[in-house]
């Protein structure tokens, strides 16, 4: 983990992209002192808390289904893909019954691909535009989620992050002050994202392998 730390700077957050590896290699990096960790499926993500050390930040980075979100809403830290507004509704409803507030990202669809998930930035703006605080008080959405599309073209990687920082740049003034992090980045592209102005990078196979 320290080779990313030299890579990405104290002031961008690390999530070790756990999915599909084992409890084994989750308490290797745990025992260097690295808490953060990030998985895409739900029940994945549940058996993996039950089993280890209750310190862990359990980052869900995955698709969010509505009928999954009871499962990880009593411990979830942050969750990174809430992909359209009745999400926010059903997440907010589960926060509450957990009698906590749940930190969440508003995913952005930045990518050329068609099949990732996520709002467009005129969608997003409307949505941020609204009185977040009373529709939602039992969420903070402390920021964006972005991927950018998968390709060697390091111009077209470069574009969309930088059209996402800017993005979130404009939607920090709408927001609350809790509106501070920038969810993008991945084993082939944090370089980049984070010279664009990243604040998180969601790293998997460049730690554990491929999978
Ligand atoms: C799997 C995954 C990652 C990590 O991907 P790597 O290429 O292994 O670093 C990051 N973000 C999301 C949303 C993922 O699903």
């Amino acid at each position: 983990m320290d080779v990313f730390t030299e890579a990405i700077g104290d002031e961008v957050k690390l999530i070790a992209v756990s999915k599909t590896k084992p409890n084994e290699a989750i308490l290797e990096a745990y025992e260097h002192g690295h808490r953060a960790f990030g998985e895409n499926r739900v029940q994945e993500m549940v058996d993996k808390y039950e089993a280890l050390p209750k310190d862990i930040e359990w980052h869900m980075i995955g698709h969010v289904q509505s009928n999954k979100i009871k499962y990880f809403a009593p411990f979830v830290h942050l969750v990174h893909g809430m992909d359209k507004p009745k999400r926010f509704k059903e997440l907010d409803k589960e926060a509450a019954k957990n009698n906590r507030v749940i930190d969440c990202l508003l995913q952005v669809h930045i990518a050329k691909e068609e099949s990732k998930f996520g709002f467009d930035m005129a969608e997003a703006e409307a949505f941020l535009s609204q009185d977040i605080q009373t529709l939602f008080p039992n969420l903070r959405i402390r920021g964006l989620m972005g991927m950018a599309t998968n390709t060697d073209d390091e111009a077209v990687v470069r574009g969309e992050f930088n059209g996402l920082k800017a993005f979130f740049d404009k939607m920090q003034q709408l927001s609350a002050t809790h509106f501070d992090t920038l969810s993008m980045g991945m084993s082939g592209d944090y370089q980049i994202a984070v010279e664009e102005g990243s604040t998180m990078v969601r790293i998997g196979s460049a730690i554990f392998g491929a999978r």
